[in-house]
């Protein structure tokens, strides 16, 4: 049977909106030693709008976000609606005729963490990050974009590449908010002495802006659904040093960044971080992608409003108003049932 002090607690942290589906859940986030973080929708609201553009020599803008936006409406990705509505919302310098409808897409296909394809009135369009552009094109980018692109993602703009027929046609920075009490949150974490990391689908530069305005005590980029998955089951198994300090072959891809202050404790020397400790590790995330390593974690958390019904139902704790401050709220009455319970 349940502890008394266990249903109290359950029903404590459902009255500030963060539902526990079960008891266990409740000791394991009084354990939590590790809490890593989704960016886009977890972090960030996950509403994006278009915050600038560059065409590529000889492109129409607008026909070109014709055909992006119909594409981007076929996809629930937060980005794909700003697409959308920076096409409706710039549609009046367009004939009528044109604008009633979005045109038909066939061949739809999702690309995880890269982006999405389909073909619009016989075009093939591809959008997606930098790595999906690689895919697409051998060309490189231009001196001007290039410096664009890095400028851009370092004020932590994420950026997207619209690409008509294989040829790149616009570069788009797209600029997201934080969530309110982030900040707060991950203070508030730091002093339960939980280590914090982001683990995110986006680019390397960008996801490092966001790590620097919040304080995170890790961030690793580029991550697809599966190296997350991966990150978290290293962390609950301890990472693996291997002799020339690389990772073994089984480690996440993505770029693994640390700052020194919370990690050090646990021996961590440089940028690279030598975790080597077994953790009670937990996840906190919104979206499609994070699904594996919600289910993965010790705990899972998931943004309940406005979160994906996968991620949802992966997770074991989903917040309610998606209010992050919930999240060391619960650790601590964790604790305190704990006290109570053992
Ligand atoms: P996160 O882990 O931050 O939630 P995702 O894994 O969902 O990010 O996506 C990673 C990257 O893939 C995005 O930053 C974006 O560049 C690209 N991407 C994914 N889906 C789309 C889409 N529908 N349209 C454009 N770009 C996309
Ligand atoms: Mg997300």
């Amino acid at each position: 049977s349940t502890p008394i002090a266990v249903v109290c607690g359950i029903t404590a942290a459902a009255r500030k909106g963060a539902l526990i589906k079960r008891g266990a859940s409740l000791e394991t986030l009084a354990e939590l030693e590790v809490l890593a973080f989704d960016k886009t929708g977890t972090l960030t609201e996950g509403k994006f709008q278009v915050v600038g553009m560059e065409c590529s020599f000889g492109v129409q803008e607008q026909i070109v976000l014709r055909l992006a936006a119909a594409l981007e409406s076929k996809s629930s990705h937060p980005l794909a609606a700003a697409i959308v509505n920076e096409f409706t919302g710039c549609v009046t310098e367009m004939a009528t005729s044109q604008i009633l409808t979005l045109p038909e897409v066939s061949h739809l296909e999702l690309h995880e963490g890269q982006g999405i394809s389909g073909v619009v009135e016989g075009h093939l369009v591809q959008i997606g990050n930098l790595e999906f552009l690689h895919r697409i094109t051998s060309k490189t980018l231009s001196k001007y974009m290039n410096e664009k692109y890095i400028a851009w993602s370092k004020e932590s703009k994420t950026v997207i590449f619209i690409c008509v027929d294989n040829k790149l046609a616009i570069m788009i920075a797209l600029a997201d908010i934080l969530r309110p009490n982030s900040m707060a949150t991950l203070d508030w974490l730091r002093n339960l002495r939980v280590h914090s990391a982001m683990i995110t689908g986006d680019n390397t530069r960008t996801a490092m802006a966001v790590k620097d305005k919040l304080g995170l005590d890790e961030c690793i980029a580029e991550m697809k659904p599966q190296d997350k998955l991966a990150w978290v089951k290293q962390r609950q198994i301890g990472i693996k040093d291997t002799d020339d300090g690389n990772y073994d072959n089984d480690q996440p891809t993505g770029h693994l960044f640390c700052l020194s202050t919370c990690c050090l404790h646990r021996g961590c020397h440089s940028l690279r971080c030598r975790e080597n400790k077994k953790s009670t590790v937990g996840m906190v995330g919104d979206g499609v992608n994070d699904g594996p390593a919600l289910a993965s974690a010790n705990v899972g958390i998931a943004m309940g409003a406005g979160g994906t019904a996968l991620a949802v139902e992966a997770a074991d704790v989903a917040l309610m108003t998606n209010n992050l401050a919930k999240i060391p709220e619960i650790v601590e009455l964790g604790r305190c049932c704990r006290r109570i319970v053992f």
